[in-house]
């Protein structure tokens, strides 16, 4: 038997970069898939690698209507949906004197309120299911401060928070719901901007114990667990994979 056979499960920003590592991971553990980003053509092409064990629905996460859309194309497809990978965002850098009013609404939109529409929507569905297991993606920089972070920060530090209040009131339900802390994937998030900067590269890689950054897929097995049932005693609790950055903290 698989790891993850009988769960159907949504991953959003599951188009590149972790969430396609996760959908990747997910199905060939028997998992059903759903792959839900705004972005088509990868998720489509994505869906497509993957076989009948993995559709695309096009989700935007600050938009309800999206969220009652990939659950119904879920449950019709595969059924009742028990496991949910709180996965999509962005990532923004500028200090607080310059950051504009209209980039904090958004990052906190898609960073924040992205996961709390996520969970309101697949709650009845994971009841239906009769249980399940949600994972959501925040940062070592929900645990912390990063300079000219502020709106990524505040984001992160919300989903941190905000699991903790699910797996509160979900526990009832069977459903269980734990926080991840990625350090620094190796994803086209970190891959353009400041990434391409040779002295930006160097100081990262100097301030990370291991001195490298992860792949995706070493995410993905930590994810994984998390949405098996091998981590059934685990709920409200934070996972942190970091290379050892946040040890000496
Ligand atoms: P990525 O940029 O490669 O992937 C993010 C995905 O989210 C993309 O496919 C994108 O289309 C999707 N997305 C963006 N806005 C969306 C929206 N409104 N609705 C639906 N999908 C949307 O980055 P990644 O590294 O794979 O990031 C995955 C998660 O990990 C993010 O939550 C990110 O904040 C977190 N994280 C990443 C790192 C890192 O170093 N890469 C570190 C810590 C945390």
């Amino acid at each position: 038997m698989a790891r993850l056979d009988g769960k159907v499960a949504i991953i959003t920003g599951a188009a590149r970069g972790q969430g396609a590592s996760h959908a990747r991971a997910f199905v060939a553990e028997g998992a059903k898939v759903i792959i839900a980003d705004v972005i088509t053509g990868a998720g489509e092409f994505l869906a497509a690698e993957l076989g009948d064990n993995a559709i695309f629905v096009k989700l935007d996460v600050t938009d309800r209507d999206n969220w009652n859309n990939v659950i119904e194309e879920a449950e019709h497809k595969f059924g009742p949906v028990n496991v949910l990978i709180n996965n999509a965002g962005i990532f923004r850098t500028a200090p607080i004197e310059e950051v504009t009013e209209e980039d904090y609404r958004l990052i906190i939109s898609i960073n924040q309120v992205g996961p709390f529409l996520g969970m309101k929507a697949v709650l009845p569905s994971m009841k239906k299911a009769g249980g399940g297991t949600i994972v959501n993606i925040s940062s070592i920089g929900g645990l912390g401060g990063s300079l000219n972070g502020v709106a990524y920060v505040a984001s992160k530090h919300a989903v941190r928070g905000m699991s903790k209040v699910a797996a509160l009131e979900f526990a009832q339900h069977g459903i269980r719901v734990n926080t991840v802390y990625p350090g620094a994937i190796n994803t086209p998030m970190i891959q353009q901007g400041s990434a391409t900067d040779q002295s930006v590269v160097e100081a990262t890689l100097a301030a990370i114990p291991m001195h490298r950054v992860a792949e995706p897929d070493e995410v993905s097995k930590l994810v994984l667990f998390l949405a098996s049932d091998e981590s059934s005693y685990s709920t409200g609790a934070d996972f942190v994979i970091d290379g050892g950055v946040t040890a000496s903290v």
